[in-house]
């Protein structure tokens, strides 16, 4: 077995003896979960602290040896020091009785855990990171597989005529929360993706989240050519050759990282279609190491493989031509005494089998346990794929669903956090998916949540605008530039945010579709409202650039008063400040592209009212009291936007400016339903339930989970 110890991150400089738990608990992600370990940072210094962007190890970084004397000699600073780390040692070392069991090994092209490490593009990534925490609270033996991409995702930077303009953000692998795997010579474990010629190399990091181990793949190393480091550089690169080569770094070689580290698992689930060629090399390993016949080998890899599929459009899913295919698998169909027509057909899309291998085609086929993310996105892929289940005879379900659900711990802003600690009692996360639970909420006096509430709207509009600040004094921007990015956000005027990858289905602008009548709403003298936008567009979706210019001129435009805001650079930070800042959350995809959605879940459970289409989680999530829908159940821009106006002057206005009491009656409502219903933890109770209990059965593997 290949050791890891936290030595193995170069940055965190040399500990006094006294405080040297700080290393374990800076390099593993519960802190960011837990206030008790974000509170500990902060107290050795608040101003480093906010300066490091909350990152534990640049802080650590910043101190000096006379910094950690003096931390070591106050009495105060080493009680706490000594509390929370032994609230982390307990909480690490009570993995104990489930050591025996095997991991599940989650695969996923990216992660969503914290802005220190940004090595995710959207949903999907905060997702797979929800669902690693979570595993990680149930105690849920869990293995993560991904990629570390050394330039992030892009740094979204907006020009004054609005155009987004993005710089890589680099990771400064000596400032995240990453390890180094070592080799046995004590050298950066480093293999060698089976199957690619001529060959790439990956290098393996860790990041501890929690009791789960998620391990990262790097091609950016020296072993490799240029063109090979860049396989792991970027998500979701377009050119297709090379994502296809990014895909079978992630799959095969991620495999590859766990047989070599010695980590057998049991379960295979994969999120998505990009790293499902983990499933080839699942056969393969079956039929070498298990000497399985080749069918025995697909009928196991079936059994004890989830594919979780989250688009709901064919176009939107990875096509590989057959040529490309050939160019890397044509020796591996033979090595799995396959034809290459038997090969190249378990991603043929039967509805359009000429264009190529298709990696959801691919992962339904060949996982008997499949499964969409809401009730809705379930309907919609049966009639999506329709073709794909007809071929599959002997599985009447063809397709399950569990609905996404957010971490809460992760999510619930601190000051609400601390209160539901009261009110429930200390140990309430025990029972978060409890319904009955939360009917408690009503002895949260209603003074306290708006006081919570109104806290978060002011720490959200100091953050924007302190940023800002910043920009102004760095780059001495335009005026209006510095009214269109949010200087004139009041903290008592009614709060709308809309939050989201800006893509085209997202239709994020569709409230600017009638300016005076939303001139009207916004700029009314009594009862105001504004507007907080923030996203990011993929950097090679123009449509979707074109869609943040529209909203950044719509908000650099006098006429709205500095009532309308474009927040730079969506990414964790952010969502942060405004799930629990603003006052409504408004989502209008375009029926019936939102799969799921979990924005609106973070909001809800912080009181921030949902105003959504009818489509993704809010169709289970709606009650008619915990928020509004908009329009009916198919999508028409141009009532679209009118019913927002509609419920805007009608009910949302008055109702806040009108009637606090019956606003906060809304607020409880929407906290106490949405979230035991939309926890991660339910969540992953379903995924326990539905597939990783019944096949772990199945296989009567002698370890259950
Ligand atoms: C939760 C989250 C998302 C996903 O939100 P959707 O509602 O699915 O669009 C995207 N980005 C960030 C930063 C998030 O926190």
């Amino acid at each position: 077995m290949l050791g890891s110890d936290p030595s193995t991150n170069i940055a965190i400089p040399k500990l006094p003896k006294e405080i040297e738990g700080l290393e374990k608990i800076s390099l593993n992600l519960w802190w960011t979960w837990n206030p008790q370990g974000k509170a500990l940072f902060k107290y050795i210094s608040p101003y480093l602290w906010k300066e490091s962007g909350h990152n534990p190890i640049k802080l650590l970084k910043s101190l000096s040896d006379e910094d950690f004397k003096a931390l070591v000699k106050n009495e105060n600073f080493m009680k706490e020091y000594r509390y929370v780390l032994t609230l982390f040692e307990n909480y690490i070392n009570n993995s104990a009785q489930k050591q025996n069991s095997l991991p599940i090994a989650y695969f996923c092209a990216e992660y969503g855990l914290h802005h220190s490490v940004p090595i995710y593009s959207g949903g999907l990534g905060f997702l797979a990171g929800d669902i690693l925490k979570e595993s990680s609270d149930m105690n849920i033996p869990m293995v993560g597989v991904g990629f570390m991409y050394p330039q992030g995702y892009i740094r979204q930077i907006i020009g004054s005529d609005g155009w987004q303009n993005g710089a890589n953000e680099t990771i400064n692998k000596d400032i995240a929360p990453i390890e180094r795997v070592m080799d046995k010579e004590n050298n950066h474990f480093i293999i060698k993706v089976p199957f690619i010629d001529p060959p790439v190399y990956t290098a393996v990091w860790k990041i501890n989240v929690g009791r789960v181990t998620l391990y990262l793949l790097d091609t950016d190393i020296d072993k490799n050519d240029p063109w090979d480091r860049q396989i792991s550089s970027h998500l979701y690169v377009p050119d297709p050759n090379q994502r296809l080569r990014q895909q079978i770094v992630l799959g095969i070689g991620g495999y590859r990282v766990l047989e070599e580290l010695g980590i057998e698992y049991s379960i295979l689930h994969l999120n998505e279609g990009h790293p499902a060629f983990a499933l080839f090399e699942r056969v393969r390993n079956f039929m070498e190491k298990e000497k399985l016949s080749l069918n025995d080998a697909l009928q196991k890899v079936r059994e004890t493989s989830i594919f979780t599929t989250h688009t709901p459009l064919q176009t939107a899913t990875d096509v590989y031509s057959f040529d490309m295919m050939s160019n890397y698998f044509s020796d591996y169909w033979k090595r799995l005494g396959m034809s290459k027509d038997e090969f190249l057909n378990l991603g043929l899309n039967p509805d359009a089998p000429e264009v190529g291998f298709n990696m959801t085609v691919f992962g339904l086929k060949m996982c008997d346990q499949r499964n969409a993310v809401s009730k809705k996105h379930c309907e919609v892929t049966k009639e999506i794929w329709k073709s794909v289940f007809k071929e599959d005879k002997k599985d009447k379900t063809q397709i399950d669903y569990v609905t996404n659900g957010v971490h809460l711990p992760t999510w619930l802003g601190d000051e609400f956090r601390k209160n539901l600690d009261k009110t429930f009692g200390e140990n309430w996360l025990d029972l978060q998916d409890d319904i009955s639970l939360w009917s408690q909420i009503d002895n949260i006096d209603n003074k306290i949540l708006w006081d919570i509430a109104y806290a978060n709207k002011m720490a959200m509009v100091n953050f924007i605008r302190e940023r800002v600040r910043q920009k102004w004094s760095n780059e001495g921007i335009d005026p209006l530039v510095a009214m269109a990015e949010g200087v004139m956000l009041d903290p008592d005027v009614l709060t709308i945010g809309f939050a989201r990858r800006m893509t085209s289905y997202k239709r994020s602008d569709l409230i600017l579709r009638d300016l005076d009548r939303l001139e009207k709403i916004v700029c009314n003298s009594e009862k105001p409202v504004q507007i907080i936008f923030a996203g990011k567009a993929h950097p090679s979706d123009n449509p979707g650039k074109k869609i943040i210019q529209n909203i950044f001129k719509t908000a650099q435009n006098p006429r709205f008063k500095g009532r309308i805001a474009f927040v730079e650079d969506y990414g964790e930070e952010v969502a942060k400040y405004l799930v629990k800042g603003v006052d409504v959350w408004l989502n209008n995809p375009k029926i019936p592209l939102e799969a799921c959605g979990t924005s609106g879940m973070k909001a809800s459970i912080n009181g921030t009212i949902h105003l959504s289409s009818w489509d993704g989680w809010w169709i289970e999530g709606y009650n008619q009291k915990n928020g509004w829908v908009i329009g009916g159940k198919i999508s028409n821009d141009g009532k679209d936007a009118s019913a927002i106006y509609d419920i805007l002057e009608n009910e949302i206005v008055p109702l806040y400016y009108g009637n606090k009491d019956k606003w906060i009656e809304k607020m409880k409502e929407s906290i106490s339903t949405i979230s035991p219903n939309f926890s991660a933890r339910r969540m992953m109770k379903e995924y326990l339930e539905k597939f990783y209990l019944p096949i772990s059965k199945k296989i009567n593997l002698k370890d259950e989970i």
